[in-house]
C-alpha cells in the first residue's frame, strides 16, 4: 500500500467497487479499502435486481446469476394476487443474484481496471486539513495508518460513519429506515421462475414480505418494515410467524439482518474532496429498498466526477457538485417519485390495498406499460390518483 493515492474509496460493496473501477479506467491511482475479510460476506441482500440495469455496468456471469426471474407474483392481504411480466413489474427484479460473488466480482472488476484493493482494512477516521478532506486513517491488519489522498469516496454502506465525519448529516430516524429480515430457505416448493410479494399491515407493518427464488429449490425468504412500526414484534418474529405458517416443512439454511435506508434524497452528499455514493449517500429506493444497481449508476458519476475534479486541479465542493446534480438528475428523480408514492402507500389499510388489487384482478398485465399500469390503478382509486398527483 503506498501513502498517496489520487482517490481513496472506502467500502467494497456495489457502489465502492464501480467508483474505484470508473476512476482506475481514467488512468487514477485508487485504493479501494474493505473492512471485511472476505468481499461480499456476510450477505444483507435479497439479491434481486433489474436486468437492464445491471447489464450497463458488467457483463452477466452465470457463476452469480442464481434464478431468472420471468415475473412478479404480488399478494394483497386477502390473497389477491396480480401477477407481472418481469418487464412489467418496473424490471426491479429480473435476475437473483450470488451477491458472495457478485460483489466480489465487482471489487475484481476495479482491480483489474488498476485500483489496489486490501481487505480486512477499515477506515477508522478522516484527515482534514484548511477545510479540505485529504485523507484516511485506516486500521490495516491491526496496524494503524494514514493514507493521504486527493479525493475520498465514502461507500461504506448503510451504516456509514464517512459523512457524519466529514461533517454531513446522514442521519435516519426510525421512519427513514426499513429493518429487514431474512431466511436463505430449502424445501419451500416455490416457482423457480417468480419473485412473490406478500402485502399487509398485519404481515409485515408498512412493509412486505419476499420470496425471490434462487435455483435447486432455494429461496431468500424475507422482510422490511418500516422502523416506525417495529413496535409490536421485530422483523424476524414476523418472519418467523410467516414462515412457519407457509413452508412448515422447509429449512433455515442463513439468517441475515440489515436495514435499508427509505428516506429518499438526504440534502447533501459532498464536501471538499469528498463525495458519499450508494446506501452511505441514502441513494435506495424507499418503496422496493432496492440499493443494487442505484449504488452502480451513483458509483460511475463519482469516479467521473473524480476524474474530472483532479484534471482541474479543483476539489471543492462547489466542483464536486457536478456528482450531485449528474445523480440527483437520474436515480435521484427515481428516488424522489418513489419517495411520493412511499409516503402515500405506508398509510394504506389492509381494506384499501385489498381493494386496490381487486380492482386490478382483470388487468392484462403481459401488454401493459408500467405507465399503463399506474394509470389503471390509479384511475380505479381516485383518492390515489389526487394524493400522487405531482407524479403526473
Ligand atoms: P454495501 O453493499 O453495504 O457495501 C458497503 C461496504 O462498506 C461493506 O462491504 C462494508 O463492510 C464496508 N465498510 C463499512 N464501513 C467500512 C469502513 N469503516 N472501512 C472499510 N470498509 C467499510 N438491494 C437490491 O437492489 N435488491 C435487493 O433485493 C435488496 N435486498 C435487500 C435485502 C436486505 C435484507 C437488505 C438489508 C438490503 C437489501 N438491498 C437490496 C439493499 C442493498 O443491499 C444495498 O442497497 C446495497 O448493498 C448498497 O450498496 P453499497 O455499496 O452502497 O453498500
Amino acid at each position: 500500500m503506498k501513502e498517496y493515492y489520487d482517490v481513496v474509496v472506502i467500502g467494497a460493496g456495489p457502489a465502492g467497487s464501480i467508483t474505484a473501477k470508473t476512476a482506475a479506467e481514467k488512468g487514477l491511482s485508487v485504493l479501494l479499502i474493505e473492512k471485511r475479510q472476505e468481499i461480499g460476506d456476510p450477505v444483507r441482500c435479497a439479491e434481486g435486481v433489474s436486468k437492464i440495469c445491471l447489464k450497463k455496468h458488467i457483463d452477466l456471469d452465470d457463476r452469480w446469476i442464481c434464478a431468472d426471474v420471468k415475473g412478479s407474483r404480488i399478494f394483497s392481504p386477502d390473497g389477491t394476487m396480480i401477477e407481472m411480466a418481469e418487464e412489467v413489474a418496473g424490471a426491479e427484479v429480473g435476475y437473483v443474484l450470488e451477491r458472495k460473488l457478485f460483489d466480489r466480482a465487482l471489487a475484481y472488476e476495479s482491480a483489474k481496471a488498476g485500483a489496489e484493493v486490501f481487505v480486512k482494512t477499515r477506515a477508522t477516521g478522516l484527515i482534514i486539513e484548511d477545510g479540505f478532506v485529504r485523507g484516511v486513517r485506516i486500521m490495516h491488519r491491526g496496524e494503524e495508518r494514514e493514507v493521504r489522498c486527493k479525493i475520498v469516496i465514502g461507500a461504506d454502506g448503510v451504516e456509514s460513519k464517512v459523512g457524519r465525519w466529514a461533517g454531513i448529516d446522514t442521519s435516519l430516524k426510525p421512519v427513514d429506515i426499513e429493518t429487514c429480515a431474512q431466511f436463505l430457505m430449502s424445501n419451500t416448493g416455490i416457482d423457480q421462475e417468480y419473485c412473490y410479494f406478500y402485502l399487509g399491515n398485519e404481515m409485515a407493518p408498512a412493509g412486505y414480505i419476499w420470496i425471490f427464488p434462487k435455483g435447486n429449490d432455494l429461496a431468500n425468504v424475507g422482510i422490511g418494515i418500516l422502523g416506525s412500526k417495529s413496535g409490536q414484534k421485530t422483523a424476524i418474529e414476523y418472519l418467523e410467524d410467516f414462515v412457519a405458517e407457509k413452508f412448515p416443512d422447509a429449512r433455515v439454511l442463513e439468517v441475515d439482518v440489515g436495514g435499508v435506508p427509505v428516506s429518499g434524497s438526504i440534502d447533501k452528499t459532498i464536501a471538499n474532496g469528498l463525495m458519499l455514493v450508494g446506501d452511505a449517500a441514502r441513494q435506495s429506493d424507499p418503496i422496493t429498498g432496492g440499493g443494487i444497481v442505484n449504488a452502480m449508476e451513483a458509483g460511475e458519476i463519482a469516479g467521473e466526477v473524480a476524474y474530472e475534479a483532479i484534471s482541474s486541479g479543483d476539489l471543492s465542493e462547489t466542483k464536486l457538485g457536478e456528482y450531485e446534480k449528474k445523480w440527483r438528475s437520474t436515480v435521484g428523480l427515481e428516488i424522489d417519485n418513489s419517495l411520493i408514492v412511499k409516503n402515500v402507500f405506508i398509510k394504506f389499510t389492509d381494506k384499501e390495498l385489498n381493494d386496490l388489487a381487486h380492482s386490478l384482478k382483470n388487468v392484462n398485465f403481459s401488454t401493459m406499460s408500467l405507465l399503463d399500469l399506474l394509470y389503471a390503478l390509479f384511475k380505479a382509486n381516485r383518492k390515489l390518483l389526487w394524493d400522487l398527483r405531482v407524479l403526473f
